[in-house]
């Protein structure tokens, strides 16, 4: 098969350069060379200078120009460490790594010592690290034990642009430190440093970042670019994944020499076209040149992922398989033909239930670019769109920032956990509304995270450390005292992916009839339930998941949740905390208990049978009905529950349980209490 790109006038012959042969003894100086040949260099005194005079400063760069890399060692060089560590923010656990091992390198120390990282579950820094690459998640938590984050003497925030609820949430905290500092300093404080606080970011829209942190000075650092022919499909491609096997095999056969780099959405995919890649390179002819399939992901060990940087044999190519990690966070080496198959994970954040990475979206034109981009930093190169002109022109400019579209209720749990009591004076960079943080704080005192001062209960401090959204944190918190979290584990886990059953269209009826033998009269947590009990009693076979219309890629997900979730428990919740969590914890055939454990969590979403035989929901008075892909369409229940509201020509109700009334008041008295019901 072949894929038709539009190509009018696609330039055949591309420059070639010999990829440098020096030996490894050279290493060192080599990497100074390297070092001093980076389009930043030019700037290093200049930045050195702004930093030091200024206590803002953002810094805009081309994606490769070397300000991660380059930036902290000038601070080093300076002296600027000599009263606390530069601490540099990444919001990837990936890059975190790579960075600090390769300017470890570049410093010329072993990992660890004056260059280290610190990411959840590995921490390679130690107290003499002068430079520490870290996570946003980490800094926030640092932050729970360091308020002032005295440690530090600069903090560089990287990869702004990204705007991720955690990065969003440091500018607030960050810029209020530095404050909160100087002002300690001006009372003659004198153990006190000041905090130096530097931007970083790949793309122009440095202006609100500026204006935020005072009106900071934008220094742009301009990079090498070679110009990239753009080709998109003629026709939409309805297998983004095979589309690039195509593509790549195409590339390979096909173009100049040069390394080919495809997007890929998560770590599944990549090792499914890993997997692909290998299978159909043994069928090249022997005229052509290896295909070396170069995969990278967070959990993978290091040496595999150093591949990554490494040239490849003479005679072959290397084809790099990364998410949007190799947007900007990461510059990989060689590179002269992107792949872009247009879609992305929203980062570490499923709407549904706030658990890491599971919505693919299409990205935003800007990201489009950048990924384009990663094709001409050596050469001119070329940029493969597995996707059609128009379909390009139907994106977004720029994601939307995290803050205005996930809900708010984590984020508040974290300030609240940092000691920030009144988070409607935050001082966020883009507001959230403030009928929408109202909503959070009123919905947190339901769940009894907060109190009635809006303080930050115990209940509402385990919330917090939880990594799941806190509906799901309380259901869970709840399933310890009744005894169920087994249950509540699974059923939390089968609704993180959108539908563990296929329909398609011409066979709706045989799926119909399919699904019946796994139906719970109670509705469909317990048909999720059935259905995984089912499926783990065949091992997931996939014939039986082929003849009974179940999504396997989707059941190995839950599968995958499932064992995050119980990791989860056995790590945070021993015997001795607060409130232990056995994952174990099973309460066998009474399932009813479930229910109403969930209930616990979802009161909100609930609603009472009318008269009139429609449904009206409890918040907000709506008439919502129940969607045809639920097993109670069409029954009438005195109450029921529900996963999710979609409003398409109705208020549609998914993920539907029947309830009795009776369980209201009792599953969360607040809430139910205040209204009287
Ligand atoms: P920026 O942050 O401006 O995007 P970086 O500081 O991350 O740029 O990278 C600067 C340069 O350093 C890259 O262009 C790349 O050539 C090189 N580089 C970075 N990390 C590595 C690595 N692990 N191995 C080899 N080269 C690297
Ligand atoms: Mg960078």
């Amino acid at each position: 098969r072949q894929i038709q790109f539009h190509d009018e006038a696609r330039p055949k012959k591309l420059a070639h350069k010999e990829p440098t042969t020096e030996g490894l003894v050279q290493k060192a100086k080599e990497l100074k060379k390297h070092r001093q040949s980076l389009p930043i260099f030019s700037a290093r005194d200049v930045i050195i200078k702004e930093v030091k005079e200024n206590a803002c400063v953002v810094i805009v760069g081309e994606t490769g120009s070397g300000k991660t890399t380059q930036i902290p060692q000038y601070l080093l060089e300076s002296g600027l460490a000599a009263h606390g560590t530069i601490a540099v923010t990444q919001p990837r656990r990936v890059a975190a790594i790579n960075l600090a091992k390769r300017v470890a390198d570049e410093v010329g120390t072993p990992l660890g010592q004056k260059v280290g990282y610190s990411i959840r579950f590995d921490d390679s820094s130690s107290k003499d690290s002068l430079i520490k690459y870290m996570t946003d998640g980490i800094m926030l938590r640092e932050l729970l034990s360091d308020r002032l984050l005295l440690r530090y003497s600069v903090i560089i925030l990287d990869e702004a642009h990204e705007r991720t609820l955690r990065t969003d949430i440091l500018f607030g905290m960050v810029k209020s430190i530095q404050k909160q500092r100087q002002d300690l300093i001006e009372k003659g404080r004198r153990d006190i440093q000041p905090l130096k606080i530097v931007i970083m970011s790949a793309t122009l829209d440095a202006e609100k970042f500026s204006e935020y942190f005072y009106n900071a000075k934008i220094m742009y650092i301009s990079g090498r670019q070679f110009p990239v022919k753009i080709l998109n499909t003629v026709e939409p491609q309805a297998d983004y994944v095979d589309a690039a096997l195509v593509t790549a095999f195409q590339i390979h056969q096909e173009e100049q020499q040069g390394d080919i780099l495809i997007f890929l959405t998560g770590q599944e995919e990549i090792e499914s076209l890993e997997k692909l890649i290998e299978e159909y390179a043994v069928d090249l002819p022997p005229s052509v040149g290896k295909l070396i399939p170069c995969p990278i992901f967070a959990a993978q060990d290091s040496a595999t992922q150093q591949r990554i940087f490494e040239p490849a044999p003479l005679g072959t190519r290397k084809v790099i398989l990364a998410t949007n990690i190799a947007e900007t966070s990461i510059t990989i080496p060689n590179i002269r033909y992107v792949i872009d198959t247009g879609c992305h994970k929203s980062r570490g954040y499923n709407a549904k239930i706030g658990i890491e990475s599971l919505l693919v979206e299409p990205i935003s034109k800007s990201s489009a670019r950048q990924r384009m981009g990663r094709a001409g930093r050596e050469a001119p190169g070329l940029c493969f769109r597995l996707y059609t002109e128009d379909s390009f022109d139907q994106l977004e400019e720029d994601a939307i920032p995290e803050i205005k579209r996930c809900n708010l209720e984590s984020a508040i749990l974290s300030l609240k956990a940092t000691g920030i009591d009144d988070v409607t004076r935050f001082d966020f960079m883009d507001r959230p509304s403030k009928s929408g943080l109202l909503r959070s704080l009123e919905h947190l005192y339901a769940l009894e995270a907060l109190d009635d001062q809006g303080n930050l209960t115990d209940i509402g401090k385990q919330m917090a450390a939880f990594p799941v959204d806190p509906p799901y944190a309380k259901v869970l918190l709840q399933s310890a005292k009744m005894e169920c979290t087994k249950e509540v584990i699974e059923i939390i886990s089968l609704l993180s992916v959108d539908s563990i059953f296929l329909a398609p269209s011409a066979k709706r009826e045989e799926a119909n009839e399919a699904r019946q033998k796994f139906t719970s009269i109670d509705g469909d947590h317990l048909t999720l339930l059935n259905t995984l009990r089912a499926y783990e009693s065949v091992k997931g076979d996939r014939d039986w998941c082929r003849e009974n219309f179940i999504n396997a890629r989707h059941m190995r997900h839950v599968l995958d949740v499932r064992k995050q979730l119980i990791q989860f428990c056995e790590r945070t919740c021993t015997p001795s905390s607060t409130f232990p969590i056995d994952p174990k914890k099973s309460c066998g055939h009474d399932l009813e208990i479930v229910l109403k454990c969930f209930l616990a969590g979802f009161f909100q979403n609930t609603a009472l049978l009318q008269p009139d035989s429609t449904y009206k929901s409890i918040l907000g008075g709506l008439t919502v009905s129940i969607h045809p892909s639920s097993t109670l369409f069409g029954k009438k229940r005195e109450a029921i529950m529900y996963n999710e509201l979609v409003f398409t020509t109705k208020h549609y109700i998914r993920g539907v349980s029947a309830l009795e009334s009776a369980w209201l008041p009792l599953a969360a008295p607040k809430y139910f209490g205040q209204r009287g019901a």
